[in-house]
């Protein structure tokens, strides 16, 4: 099952929402065998491209309970597109025919939450810290603190934001889309419960 390629992108989708499920449920699938391992060594073709946040508590292959040879993983804290991972996005489609990319926010995100500090305050963060707080600050602006909820706004519109600008920003990953061999998708995460919900 796990390194079978899904026949569609829908049927990417689905594995990833099943894989989600079983560890939700608590029965994920069980290691990877030797003999996979091996298989695996002499090259790859994950289905799925994720570009996660770095938080420690949403490790990506756990919570879609993937084997190793499924996904393809760029995190950094906020789940920002920049050009290194834009670039790295890019090698999945063209030389490992990955099918989808993921956008994948999370609840109670530090980085989101450093950005909206960052607004409220205007206070500056130390070293390369602010480079983050910039990037998130337009999901911050174009949400507002008045709604009940700026925080988990702002995470799921910068998740919004940068699935758009996956493809915004390359050329390759348009492409892709327009010839239907590529989705982009958005989804967060939830810390308390588990699930992973795909953005409409
Ligand atoms: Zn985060």
């Amino acid at each position: 099952m796990p390194f079978t390629r899904p026949a569609s992108l829908d049927a990417a989708v689905t594995r990833l929402v099943e894989g989600n499920r079983r560890f939700v449920e608590e029965h994920p699938v069980a290691p990877v065998p030797s003999f996979h391992r091996i298989e695996l060594a002499s090259g790859q073709s994950p289905f799925a491209t994720i570009l996660g946040c770095s938080d420690s508590r949403v490790p990506i292959e756990t919570i879609f309970d993937q084997q190793p040879g499924n996904l393809f993983v760029v995190r950094v804290a906020g789940n920002i597109v920049n050009d290194d991972g834009l670039a790295s996005i890019e090698y999945a489609i063209t030389v490992l025919d990955s099918m989808l990319v993921v956008v994948l926010g999370h609840t109670q995100c530090g980085a989101v939450k450093a950005a909206l500090d960052f607004v409220e305050t205007n206070a500056l963060l130390p070293g390369h810290m602010q480079l983050l707080a910039d990037a998130i600050t337009p999901a911050a602006r174009s949400t507002s603190r008045d709604n009940g909820d700026w925080w988990h706004d702002a995470v799921i519109e910068n998740v919004r934001m940068n699935a758009a600008a996956v493809t915004q920003r390359s050329t390759i990953v348009a492409d892709a889309v327009r010839e239907g061999r590529v989705r982009v998708a958005g989804a967060t995460y939830d810390l308390h419960s588990g699930v992973v919900s795909f953005l409409d």
